[in-house]
């Protein structure tokens, strides 16, 4: 066995988010979740809400931020004091996303939610955030809308925030107006932030990281930030960070998600990712049917009479025909 399992007692200390007890070496065991990486040099948050630097051992396997981590402090009190991730916890779920050479890439781990961002300008690209929810909706995680830069309205991008409206909101999803320089839509924001660990997603550009200067105390900024020392030297920041959100909520931000088609998919997987779809699954005369051409298609049907919208089937059969 490469991986080092957790043991049934360590899975439940993590579960019941216990901070310390014995293993039989009479060792202390410490919990904590994963906020930053670099190759096997991690920063956790620990139980209290503080952060510590670990080591990962070998024989740990990979490892992503939101992990469930099980540590030990060795040499404690020596100038060598080293604390040492010993066990990884079960993950809920882990967002993944097509890495290089087609190879599934990890994002982050425990998802509740993946707040998907878009802006009035960059103008928002709808096949993108289409493939976020997706990928969403298998974790299973909760999707949130945000249209960012709402004061850069006028007559001419107007339409922006009513096509996304029209589109995701009348199908169910929740969709959240902002704008992170007048500081507009922070309090409905941070209300869905609170109490669930949250991924934001979305274009460059679109304004992440204003909204999370926004929701984030400097010094919180800072320690998402904290390059992790390793034998190489310093590393600052391209990798995904976790934020402890003083108002409640956990926040990762991953600069790997700019850009994103989801892992391994399959033509299942995108049937149950388009929510508003679902009703038709298996109502077409043809099993095999690609939902585009043939008679008796009931996505077609419901596409002629209105029922779904225009752009989602577009993008539902574009998925499709990327997977073949
Ligand atoms: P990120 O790449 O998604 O993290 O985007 P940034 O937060 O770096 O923002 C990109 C640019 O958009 C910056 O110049 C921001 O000042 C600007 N920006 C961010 N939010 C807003 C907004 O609500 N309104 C306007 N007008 N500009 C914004
Ligand atoms: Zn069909």
């Amino acid at each position: 066995m490469s991986k080092r399992r957790l043991t049934e007692k360590q899975q439940r200390t993590i579960s019941a988010g216990k901070n310390r007890h014995s293993t039989s070496n009479d060792t202390s065991t410490l919990s904590g979740t994963v906020i930053s990486h670099h190759g096997r040099d991690l920063i956790a948050l620990t139980a209290s809400g503080e952060t510590i630097q670990c080591r990962l051992r070998q024989n740990i396997g990979s490892i992503v931020c939101g992990d469930r981590i099980l540590y030990t402090v060795e040499d404690v009190g020596s100038a060598d004091e080293q604390a040492v991730v010993i066990a990884l916890g079960e993950r809920d779920n882990l967002l993944q996303k097509t890495g290089f050479g087609s190879k599934a890439k990890a994002v982050a781990a425990n998802i509740d939610q993946v707040v998907i961002v878009c802006a009035l300008a960059p103008k928002p690209n709808l096949y993108l955030i289409d493939r976020y929810l997706v990928a969403t909706e298998n974790l299973p995680a909760r999707p949130l809308l945000v249209i960012n830069k709402t004061d850069l309205m006028d007559e001419a991008s107007e339409y922006i925030v009513n096509d996304i409206n029209a589109i995701y909101g009348d199908i169910g999803y929740r969709v959240i107006e902002t704008s992170a320089t007048r500081m507009n839509g922070l309090d409905e924001l941070q209300s869905e932030l609170d109490g669930k660990t949250s991924i934001l997603v979305g274009l460059s550009g679109v304004g992440k990281s204003s909204l999370i200067k926004d929701l984030l105390p400097e010094i919180d900024i800072r320690i998402g930030e904290i390059s992790v020392a390793s034998q190489e030297g310093k590393h600052t920041t391209t990798v995904s960070s976790l934020y402890l959100i003083p108002e409640g909520g956990k926040l990762i931000d991953s600069p790997g998600v700019r850009d994103f088609t989801p892992a391994n998919l399959e033509r299942k997987e995108i049937l149950n990712g388009f929510i508003e779809l679902k009703p038709y699954r298996g109502r077409c005369k043809f099993a095999n049917c690609t939902h585009d051409h043939e008679p008796g298609c009931a996505i077609k049907d419901a596409l002629a009479k209105g029922e779904v919208s225009q752009q989602r089937v577009d993008s539902f059969r574009k998925m499709l025909a990327d997977i073949d």
